[in-house]
């Protein structure tokens, strides 16, 4: 291209360098904090014992140490860069705000930060088992929070999201986002030694590790604003449907909910992203069995381009860094998408119970 050429070593132009942090840096930045913050607070009592401004000054402090250690005082780095991390800042008050209000209102504690599996970990890989081959999964999961009743441990593995993720049980059923539930089931069969409980698995939840800007009247009551932050920043995933439980994650979840993503019915019923231990049980045989699909098709060579999607226009290919490379072209040779279709719950629960009781494969 001469143009290109023109600019390169006639201009000797600079390819244009963003001056923000990253989508995955903004991750690490709020992983960072979330992670050492709460640490902190819970030396402290807990969240309940901790008043807003020393959580604020604790936040300031990490925020500090961050730039100090992590960002070496901002060295190399241009104005806006400076401009863009202390708007930051206000996101990340506001993260650390919303999960210590939610912390206040719960019995569950976090345990862990960042538990690894795997080759230098804190527990061994989960292993997968097959005749003539063995499957090891390591990976992380940004926390851990249990409470204990009965002698049990009941677990929940929670995942900090900077981004609009949020569970979805049709992404499960294609073998996509499995990886918490995973860890959540491989926690209960290998975790109690390292716990030193029984474990009892309570769920899985994605966190909005985001501040969310709301467009609204300029008058709005303040009320209404609340509930409608409350909205955007509900978290998502799947909880194991025992009243104590529930309760114990969130005082107020059988009666009104901020945080979980349950709903209260006017009879008092629950509703929501739940699931008995039964079906949580049956859960964990199908991700089991998904693990073991993939492994299979990996080791049978299928590198196929069949990138699952929502639309055309909502595949993985747009993010993809191998683009370039795989030319994927739909309905090519044997390039194709694979949709994901929607399902309703009830639909998903009848489709595993219908696998569980026949025991075959996906
Ligand atoms: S660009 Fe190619 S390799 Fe990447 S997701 Fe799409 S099909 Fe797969």
């Amino acid at each position: 291209c001469h143009f290109a050429y023109f600019m390169e070593y006639g201009l000797r132009a600079k390819p244009r360098q963003p001056a923000a942090f990253d989508a995955p840096q903004v991750g690490t930045f709020l992983h960072y904090l979330l992670e050492h913050v709460t640490a902190d607070v819970l030396k402290r009592g807990g969240f309940a014992q901790v008043e807003e401004t020393e959580l604020r000054e604790l936040t300031t402090y990490y925020i500090r140490r961050y730039m100090e250690q992590e960002l070496r005082n901002f060295q190399g780095r241009g104005a806006r860069f400076k401009y863009l991390f202390a708007r930051l800042r206000n996101t990340a008050w506001a993260v650390v705000e919303q999960v210590a209000e939610e912390m206040r209102h719960s019995d569950f504690v976090p345990l862990e930060f960042e538990l690894s599996f795997g080759d230098g970990g804190t527990l061994p890989a989960v292993v997968v088992s097959e005749p003539d081959a063995q499957l090891r999964i390591g990976g992380k999961v940004d926390r851990v929070d249990g409470w204990v009743k009965d002698g049990k441990l009941y677990l929940r593995v929670v995942d900090y999201k900077s981004g609009r993720k949020s569970f979805d049980l049709a992404a499960v059923r294609m073998g996509l986002d499995i990886q918490m539930l995973l860890y959540l089931f491989a926690l209960q069969k290998e975790g109690a030694q390292h716990f030193g409980h029984e474990i009892e698995p309570a769920g899985v939840l994605y966190l909005p590790a985001r501040d969310e800007i709301l467009s609204a009247e300029r008058n709005i009551p303040p009320e209404k604003l609340r509930r409608e932050r409350e909205k955007q920043l509900r978290r998502s995933g799947l909880l194991l449907s025992d009243p104590e439980v529930l309760q114990a994650m969130e005082h107020e979840s059988l009666q009104e909910p901020h945080f979980l993503p349950v709903r209260v019915g006017k009879d008092g019923s629950i509703s929501g992203s739940i699931a008995s231990a039964a079906r949580l049980g049956k859960l964990g045989r199908y991700v089991d069995k998904l693990v073991r699909q993939i492994g299979r098709e990996v080791r049978q060579g299928n590198i196929d381009a069949d990138p699952c999607c929502h639309s055309e226009e909502d595949s993985y290919c747009q993010y993809c860094d191998w683009a370039p490379a795989c030319h994927f072209q739909d309905g090519r040779d044997g390039d194709h998408l694979r949709y994901i279709l929607p399902v309703k719950p009830e639909e998903f629960w009848d489709e595993l119970e219908r696998e569980d009781e026949e025991g075959g494969d996906k």
